[in-house]
């Protein structure tokens, strides 16, 4: 048995942040504490803020404020949200400012109806079609582009299912976004496929999520996902599926596999965790290096390593362990706040790496500086060889479809090659997979790879004026 000895040091809570995280229920008794619970699943996708609207058919109330769903709700909250329906939210905020205004549920209340809206993703179009909203005397509330859906809908005519796709052909970019009505849900698909939305059975009723994590949570079976460029109506007669263009292809972002989704999630019904350690296998198949274990960076880079691991044949073991219990500190809206120090504290096991020639797998290098201090960790630790492989491509170009690396200065692989990315992170060789192989290890090619090959799946608007030419 060995002694667990080990070093810690603090590392930055998380490389990229996801956007948000979206949870509807419908038909379904305690809605709003059903939803509570559903986006408890959904929290790795966002601290800054939550919310969440009910419907008890006649009224529609909303509550949400900053912070974790458990600082914004408690039962005598929760017992507030009556009826049979709701939507959550819980939001990192990318391009739009942590302000209470652009805390979601977005609310609307017109005399031709009330809706509560949650979004996940980016417009891309966004500023454009702000400009022209507010030329015709649409006053926003908030700075959020997920507000812009909601000044379309009340612009456009008809029934709300032709004002929505009316809308949603305007809207350019990444967006899942579930729409409330007083007595109806609607859920809505980008016409990339960009960010993932499936549906659900919950007894008489439905929910509609983010990711299908969530459906365990509340004991509900998956039906099926939204389909690019697809809205989906739901009313106590079930499901009507609309399309509202045929302009679609399918381009999941590559990151939810590699990063962002939770490991029991399914992706346009492919298993993260599974994706994560066929990326792992794939990474192994020609690497040549001599080592003594396999290590996985927690949570995200786990799989990958265990998938290194049986391909190479070298034992898997737990060389780091993550604080679980960092509580607030794991918020890290900023880069300000990333560098002033709010961190996690990761450690790196002494009695299993000392002495060790080390394979380190990563999910991904973003700036470069958490894989420095965490090699440099495991060389404190008295690992004698940190071998660093990285279960995706190097990142060389912004994203603008709702995670935040939005510059090029945020990713050095934009700055260095391979070799001089080595020398920064202080390891002893460094390797990443061809994108080619992301297509393999994910087992789709239906995916947006963007940020590892500048090949962008939708016009840019104004937002493309960074990009190098
Ligand atoms: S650019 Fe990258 S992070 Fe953004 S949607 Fe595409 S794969 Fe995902």
């Amino acid at each position: 048995m060995h002694k667990l000895n080990s070093k810690s040091c603090y590392v930055n809570a998380k490389k990229i942040n996801e956007e948000c995280g979206c949870f509807g229920i419908y038909n379904v008794e305690n809605a709003a504490s059903m939803t509570y619970f559903g986006l408890h699943a959904l929290q790795h996708r966002g601290q800054q803020a939550c919310g969440i609207a009910s419907s008890d058919n006649s009224n529609i109330l909303c509550i949400k404020n900053q912070g974790l769903l458990t600082e914004v709700f408690n039962a005598t909250v929760i017992d507030k949200l009556i009826g049979s329906n709701a939507v959550g939210h819980v939001r990192y905020a990318t391009q739009s400012e942590n302000i209470i205004e652009n805390v979601q549920p977005l609310m609307c209340r017109a005399h031709q109806g009330e809706f509560a809206v949650v979004h996940n993703g980016q417009i891309v179009n966004s500023q454009e079609l702000r400009f022209e909203l507010e030329q015709n005397g649409s006053i926003f509330q908030s700075t959020s582009d997920s507000e812009i859906i909601s000044h379309l809908i009340q612009k456009a005519e008809g029934k709300m299912i032709d004002k929505i796709k009316a809308a949603a052909n305007m809207l350019q970019g990444a967006f899942a976004f579930i729409i409330m009505t007083k007595d109806c849900m609607y859920g809505i698909r980008d016409n990339n496929g960009l960010r993932p939305l499936s549906v659900g059975k919950i007894g008489e009723g439905y929910c509609v999520t983010s990711e299908t994590c969530a459906f365990d949570i509340v004991n509900a079976k998956f039906l099926f996902d939204v389909m690019p460029g697809e809205i989906i109506k739901i009313t106590p007669d079930g499901v009507e599926h609309v399309q509202y263009t045929t302009n679609t292809q399918h381009k999941m972002c590559a990151m939810e596999y590699i990063y962002f989704a939770r490991p029991d999630s399914d992706i346009d019904q492919i298993n993260v965790h599974t994706a994560r350690r066929n990326s792992g296998r794939i990474l192994a198949r020609n690497d040549e290096v001599v080592a003594d274990i396999v290590i996985g960076v927690p949570d995200s880079s786990l799989s990958a390593a265990q998938g290194y691991s049986e391909m190479s044949k070298l034992p898997y073991e737990l060389g780091l362990i993550k604080n679980r219990y960092v509580g607030r500190t794991f918020i890290q809206p900023t880069q300000k706040q990333r560098e002033n120090g709010v961190r996690m504290k990761l450690s790196a096991v002494s009695s299993i790496v000392k002495n060790k020639k080390i394979v380190m797998v990563d999910d991904s290098i973003v700036r470069g500086t958490t894989s420095k201090r965490i090699v440099q960790l495991l060389k404190d630790a008295g690992a004698s060889e940190v071998h660093v492989r990285i279960a995706s491509s190097p990142l060389i170009s912004p994203c603008f479809y709702g995670v935040d690396t939005s510059t090029y200065d945020e990713l050095i692989s934009a700055r260095l090659n391979v070799d001089e990315l080595c020398e920064f992170i202080g390891a002893d060789s460094l390797k990443f997979l061809e994108v080619d192989e992301m297509f393999e290890g994910n087992y789709t090619n239906n995916l947006c790879v963007a940020c590892f090959n500048e090949v962008y799946p939708t016009q840019l608007y104004s937002l493309g004026k960074i990009l190098k030419k």
